[in-house]
């Protein structure tokens, strides 16, 4: 099966010049800091070195054929023109009434949602759209990558609080310290890249009275909210005070295996939706038509399906979990996502990058350092991420090779 996230990418290094023209590359100061993507600089390593590829989440695996058939039908069925900005009136009313379902909170999908090119557009709109230049934003460390970009490019200014192993907690005080009447919003993911950790009850409560004390926004990236194995996933909008205030990312494609569709959605009061949408105006205007039917249809999949979805990850967890364990590493636990951190140091290399790249060179197969998800790379200095959102071959290929591979320095 061939996807784009195997195919080599034609971003150059930074610091190179073009080959034609031998021009410097130029960027804009506000992304001047950032470099190509971690996971696409992994995944083309991946392609190099003919390693195994752990680092970047995407399934090797396909989607649905239920859901692949309603996008064939409909472009058949000619549903391929500009879609309503805020999206496929029918794919709206689904994602209302996946969230009822999931979360018990009634939305009005017409007023509340706002289907968006995958979770990233929907972070980057609600940013675009909400924040203004030199508002404060609190992320939790380590952190997706693409919240500090979209922040910076939408010039807030970010203040940063780094969640520790064992058990990645909030640290609640650190947080009340943090907020001062600068402070615009939160940010968190749960169940959390790259740790597998799911915020508790405790602690997004704790969270939701902070915010509405200090009249604070969250953005919730909930990405893997259907990958919860051994917590349930608690939705920020559903504790009492909070819908008003919240904001909640989600998408297709981890739940459905299908990344490459980039459909996502912002689900916000009306007051937020506006600036959400007027920012997803301008950015994509509208997302891929065919793909938004195709999505109503996955949404309205039958409970079997997440069932199934949830149990078929625990077992590839468990392989790979075990087989970690059995190389020499500690590993933490991950209760969701398809993510899993180990600490990597009694392999003895000085740190996370160090690691990753005799893991590509020497034993070949691909993780992710986690320092890249940090505002201080010391931070993420002793942890690395593996995925298994791979078939279960590829899983104990990867942790044979490590077996046979990985010596301690
Ligand atoms: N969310 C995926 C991960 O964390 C990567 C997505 C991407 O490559 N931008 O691995």
């Amino acid at each position: 099966m061939s996807t784009v996230s195997t195919e080599k990418e034609a971003v150059p290094n930074q610091n190179e010049t073009t080959q034609n023209t031998h021009q410097p590359l130029q960027v804009a100061k506000r992304l001047e800091k950032f470099k190509t993507t971690i996971f696409s600089q992994m995944s083309m390593l991946a392609i190099k070195h003919g390693a195994i590829n752990l680092g970047q989440g995407f399934p090797n695996f396909d989607g649905p054929e239920f859901v692949k058939e309603a996008a064939i039908q409909a472009i058949k069925d000619g549903k391929n023109q500009y879609a309503r900005g805020c999206g496929v009136p029918d794919l709206n009313s689904a994602i209302a009434e996946r969230f009822k379902k999931d979360t018990g909170v009634v939305v009005d999908p017409e007023k509340e949602v706002t289907v968006t090119s995958g979770c990233t557009e929907a972070i980057a709109a609600s940013m675009l759209g909400l924040i203004n230049p030199g508002d404060e934003v609190i992320l939790f460390a380590p952190f997706y990558d693409s919240y500090e970009a979209t922040l910076s490019m939408a010039g807030a200014k970010i203040k940063c609080i780094t969640l520790r192993p064992p058990d990645f907690a909030v640290p609640i005080d650190e947080l009340k310290s943090t907020i001062t009447k600068n402070t615009r919003a939160t940010l968190i993911n749960t169940p959390h890249n790259p740790t597998g950790k799911i915020f508790t009850r405790e602690e997004l409560n704790a969270i939701a009275s902070l915010c509405i004390e200090n009249d604070v926004l969250v953005f919730t990236d909930e990405v893997y909210d259907k990958l919860a194995f051994d917590m349930d996933h608690i939705s920020m909008a559903s504790l009492p005070g909070m819908f008003e205030r919240t904001v909640t990312l989600n998408s297709l494609g981890k739940t459905f295996s299908l990344t490459g569709w980039k459909i996502g959605w912002a689900i916000a009061p009306p007051h937020l939706t506006w600036g959400v949408r007027q920012a997803h105006s301008f950015l994509t205007f509208a997302t891929s038509t065919p793909m938004q039917w195709a999505a109503a249809a996955a949404l309205r999949a039958p409970d079997s399906y997440f069932a199934d979805l949830k149990s078929d990850y625990m077992a590839k967890r468990a392989i790979l979990v075990e087989g970690l364990k059995a190389v020499g590493f500690k590993v933490f636990p991950s209760c969701g996502t398809y993510f899993v951190v180990v600490d990597h140091t009694p392999f003895g290399l000085d740190n996370d990058v160090a690691f990753c790249e005799y893991l590509i060179k020497e034993v070949g197969v691909v993780a992710i350092p986690t320092s890249v998800f940090c505002l201080n790379p010391e931070d993420g200095k002793n942890l690395v991420r593996f995925t298994f959102c791979k078939d279960e071959k590829t899983l104990r290929a990867a942790v044979e090779r490590m077996k046979e591979r990985l010596l301690r320095k």
